[in-house]
């Protein structure tokens, strides 16, 4: 019997502002087995010849962090601004108020490398979209996109899909 993952994750109104549906997934990943099957399900639909898994900061990373090895992949931690020790490149997007940022380590990447990025949800796809061209201008290829949970009224996944990339949800939410 399989999970019902969706079950697993918590709704918090008002968050972070008032009219947000916040998906916190902090309840499914206290629960061992949901937080398990989560992962397994994300490694199996994942293209299976990758290098590096990139993880965004913060939930991403959990997730990233999970699958990596199950892939014999390394972890590429993709952060906000201004967290890295290294020298750092990084690309910066536009939110719906205001703007961030993504870095990496400057040669993390070695050229050619065959990357999944992962995160926890998708929205807009500002985020993952900023993410894979950072991939690609450090020199690597996205190979796919993984995420638990997308909001497909917002229509992110459908805009990565459309840039020819591969990409898998466990969970949608309205
Ligand atoms: P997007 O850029 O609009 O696709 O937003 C996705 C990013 O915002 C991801 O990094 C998510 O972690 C975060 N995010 C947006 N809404 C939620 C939510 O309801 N729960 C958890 N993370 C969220």
């Amino acid at each position: 019997m399989s999970i019902d993952l969706k079950s697993l994750i918590r709704t918090i109104p008002d968050y972070p502002k008032p009219g947000i549906r916040f998906r916190d997934i902090s309840t499914l990943l206290t629960d061992a087995a949901g937080f398990t099957e989560a992962i397994e399900r994300m490694v199996s639909g994942a293209p299976h010849d990758i290098d590096l898994v990139a993880g965004i900061e913060a939930r991403g990373f959990l997730f990233a962090g999970g699958i990596a090895p199950k892939l014999s992949a390394g972890v590429l931690m993709l952060r906000k601004a201004g967290k890295l020790p290294g020298p750092a490149m990084g690309t910066d997007y536009a939110l719906e108020y205001g703007a961030d940022r993504l870095e990496m380590h400057e040669g993390a990447v070695p050229r050619g490398a065959r990357v999944l990025l992962v995160d926890d949800l998708i929205a807009t796809g500002g985020t993952a979209i900023a993410a894979t061209k950072l991939i690609e201008q450090a020199g690597g290829v996205c190979a796919g996109a993984s995420f638990l949970i997308d909001l497909p009224d917002l229509g992110g996944a459908a805009r990565l899909r459309d840039s020819g990339l591969r990409v898998q949800s466990l969970i949608d939410f309205e």
